[in-house]
């Protein structure tokens, strides 16, 4: 048998630690605008240079 329990939330892969993680409710409003986890990687990623700025290989130079 299947449990549906999470499987049902959608999910997005962070840019920061490139983890996926689920909706939340918190999110229910800007569910399109959250690209990331949590704050903590929203403000880690920002501390970061701008040179990367569109983030499409998302892996960070050495
Ligand atoms: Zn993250």
């Amino acid at each position: 048998m299947k449990r549906v329990a999470k499987a049902d939330l959608p999910t997005k892969i962070c840019p920061a630690c490139n983890r996926p993680f689920a909706w939340r409710k918190k999110w229910a409003r800007m569910w399109d605008e959250v690209r990331y986890c949590s704050e903590r990687c929203r403000s880690d990623r920002s501390r970061k240079r701008r040179s990367a700025d569109d983030g499409a290989a998302g892996e960070p130079p050495p």
